[in-house]
């Protein structure tokens, strides 16, 4: 597990920003990744839940090789036609009419909030403040770690742009009090990812949208993490019986390569010329990777795979949970799977497992996120959860 020339490069040149896991990676393919060293992983962390078809998945490789042989980048002083076709995808499969492609998460989110504070200039009597939850995670910009209502991410770079307001999430009398005339948008994940897989009541975000229908502001949902198929459909939302004003997605988009994008109802799309823009986004070779990602993944009913793998999985975390009584809490929603121990152990199994070969990501001291690729199988999730036994048994049986 040591690959110490990499590593030991990593800390001289870097800024120290990545408490890495000390391997280094070379190849993946399907679930699975190889080190420097020919050892091999399974891999339930997927690129932080990037990597829906696993790693370099045929298809998509097929399509950026083409695109880059044909036209990579020409800015959008121009039309291309890959961003046509992976709007169009996403337009005919969500609530929305317009769409926004972006670089990543953050400037996805932020190009959403520009548009509400847009929209509340000119149709909410000047509103601007948006209303987001407290252990949210909406990306690493000023004002992502403005509306990210976590003071760990804050407290570094105060002051913050203004305009942002953290409630407590799940609770729909916080919003009540939180809002005011100066309210243009309510921007939630539907799933809270990085806050540890928290999950809100079924009527939760339903009580949102009937307040935000009364009072006007825009329901914004941050699907960056829950979006493309995670929790089991397209977008996350749709298993909660609501319509957002906008949504924002990115990570599971492009099978890797940096793409994100918003998109919003068509009364909502009040952008003119010159209001909003990027260099890269939305370029022919992310996009082409993005199209064939959708393509295959609604193609090859890897939602229902989704759907299948998750609920076989959670029960088989629940037996764990039987077994363990560390222990205390199994959630989720598709392949988006917290689990919670009783005590902050969550950091020394993560390395345990690591050392048997099978990647996790610890999301909170006590807690395990897991974001297989989607297209995981039964056998791979027995040989995770094998692992995982087998690390428990040893500290813990
Ligand atoms: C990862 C994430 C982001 C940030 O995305 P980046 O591509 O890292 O900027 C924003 N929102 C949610 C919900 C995320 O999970």
């Amino acid at each position: 597990m040591k690959n110490n020339k990499w590593q030991e490069l990593e800390h001289r040149l870097f800024m120290k920003t990545f408490k890495r896991t000390p391997i280094t990676l070379v190849k993946g393919k399907g679930s699975w990744v190889w080190d420097d060293e020919g050892n091999k992983y399974l891999d339930f962390v997927a690129g932080w839940a990037v990597d829906c078809l696993g790693h370099c998945p045929p298809v998509v490789v097929k399509a950026i090789e083409e695109q880059a042989r044909t036209l990579i980048q020409t800015s959008n002083q121009f039309y291309t036609i890959p961003q046509l076709q992976i709007s169009q995808i996403l337009i005919d499969h969500s609530c929305c009419d317009r769409i926004f492609i972006a670089n990543s998460g953050a400037e996805a989110n932020e190009g959403a909030i520009k548009l509400a504070r847009r929209y509340g200039k000119l149709k909410l009597d000047g509103a601007y403040e948006i209303i987001t939850a407290n252990n949210s995670f909406h990306g690493r910009t000023l004002a992502m770690v403005a509306a990210t209502g976590q003071h760990k991410f804050q407290n570094p770079y105060t002051p913050l742009p203004e305009g942002f307001v953290n409630v407590e999430y799940n609770n729909i009398s916080a919003i009540k009090e939180a809002i005011n005339k100066n309210t243009c948008g309510i921007f939630l994940e539907v799933i809270q990812g990085e806050g540890g897989v928290n999950i809100p009541d079924d009527n939760y975000l339903k009580e949102v949208q009937e307040l935000c229908k009364e009072k006007g502001p825009l329901l914004m949902l941050d699907e960056v993490q829950t979006g493309i198929g995670r929790t089991g459909t397209l977008f996350a939302y749709e298993q909660y019986g609501i319509e957002p004003d906008i949504i924002t997605l990115a990570k599971g988009l492009g099978s890797g390569v940096p793409i994100g994008a918003f998109l919003s109802k068509e009364e909502v799309a009040v952008f003119t010329p010159g209001d909003h823009g990027s260099t890269f986004a939305g370029n022919p070779l992310v996009c082409a990777a993005a199209y064939s990602t959708l393509q295959y993944m609604l193609e090859k009913d890897i939602l229902g795979n989704v759907t299948r793998t998750g609920k076989y999985f959670i029960n088989k975390l629940k037996g764990l949970r039987k077994q363990f009584d560390i222990i205390t809490d199994i959630r989720g929603r598709g392949l988006l799977i917290a689990l919670q121990f009783r005590d902050d152990i969550a950091e020394e199994v993560v390395t345990s497992c690591v050392g048997k070969g099978l990647l996790l990501n610890r999301v909170k001291p006590n807690t395990i996120r897991f974001m297989p690729p989607l297209i995981i199988t039964e056998k791979e999730i027995d040989i995770a959860v094998d692992v995982l036994t087998s690390v428990l048994n040893q500290k813990y049986g």
